[in-house]
């Protein structure tokens, strides 16, 4: 890791995670219908939240990328690629997909924005500038197991908000899932997730993607549980052997 301010981004979405997985267990987020509540200022539709905070983490990502002076070499670009899957669909796809009359807090987006710049900066830095990712790194068992855990965690994050979406055909309001990962857990959307930056992590071997993958979990656990609560409170049928986020075990 390089001397001087990069080392102190890293640091702070280190920091920024364990602040955020402590906060998180006292109040849920109220950026989703379900958790959202009034006291948190003026509000965005959902959809025009999703965009906004998520456009960053693409865009800004491609322009911190192009700076760096391994931007034309294999390995990066393919983490570029793998970087881009995901945060296209997330900023220009999934809002345009989702069936949410839902509000989302001014506030609650703009800190997004913040953390998906300083996220991108960490994380497209590292890969472009400071890593060290020679094409031998193709043939390193790391590289393919972060790779195969991103796919698969991506393939169960968006199959997962798809069951989700489902539901709304019918009409509005909350309906209990099934099918996929819904057999085992309440947010296999969340579990997907994890398990992807956990593959980043893995895939790119560097502290930048472990800060980020424990983001995630220190981000989406504590909304697991409160999911899970929720549903169970909600719907009497609640299946009982689901567990919130990790089959059999939380
Ligand atoms: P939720 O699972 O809470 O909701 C996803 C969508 O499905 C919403 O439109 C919601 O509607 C709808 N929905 C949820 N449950 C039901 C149900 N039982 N019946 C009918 N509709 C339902 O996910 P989030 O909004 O928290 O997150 C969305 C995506 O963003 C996920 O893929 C998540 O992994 C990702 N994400 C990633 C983060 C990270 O740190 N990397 C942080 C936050 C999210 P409504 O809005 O009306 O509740």
């Amino acid at each position: 890791m390089p001397e001087g301010p990069y080392r102190w981004f890293v640091v702070a979405e280190l920091v920024l995670a364990a602040v955020t997985f402590v906060a998180l267990l006292f109040v849920v987020a109220p950026y989703g219908g379900r958790h959202g509540r009034s006291g948190w200022g003026p509000t965005v539709p959902a959809r025009v939240g999703w965009i906004v905070m998520e456009a960053p983490a693409s865009l800004a990502f491609l322009a911190f990328y192009l700076l760096g002076a391994h931007r034309a070499d294999v390995v990066p670009l393919l983490f570029l690629l793998l970087w881009q899957a995901h945060y296209v669909q997330r900023a220009f796809v999934y809002p345009f997909l989702m069936r949410s009359g839902s509000r989302m807090p001014v506030l609650v987006m703009l800190l997004a924005i913040l953390f998906n710049l300083l996220n991108a900066w960490v994380n497209a830095r590292w890969i472009s500038e400071y890593g060290d990712y020679p094409s031998s790194w193709l043939t390193d068992a790391r590289f393919w197991f972060g790779l195969v855990l991103f796919a698969g965690g991506y393939a169960l994050n968006v199959g997962s908000d798809r069951i989700l979406r489902r539901l709304r055909k019918g009409g509005t309001g909350y309906r209990v899932p099934y099918g996929g990962g819904f057999r085992y857990v309440s947010s296999p959307n969340y579990l997907g997730e994890i398990v992807e930056w956990t593959g980043w992590a893995i895939a790119t071997w560097s502290v930048a993607g472990l800060a980020f993958a424990l983001y995630t979990v220190a981000n989406l656990a504590p909304r697991a549980v409160a999911n899970h609560r929720w549903y169970r409170e909600t719907f009497p049928d609640y299946p009982p052997e689901r567990r919130a986020l990790v089959p059999y075990i939380i």
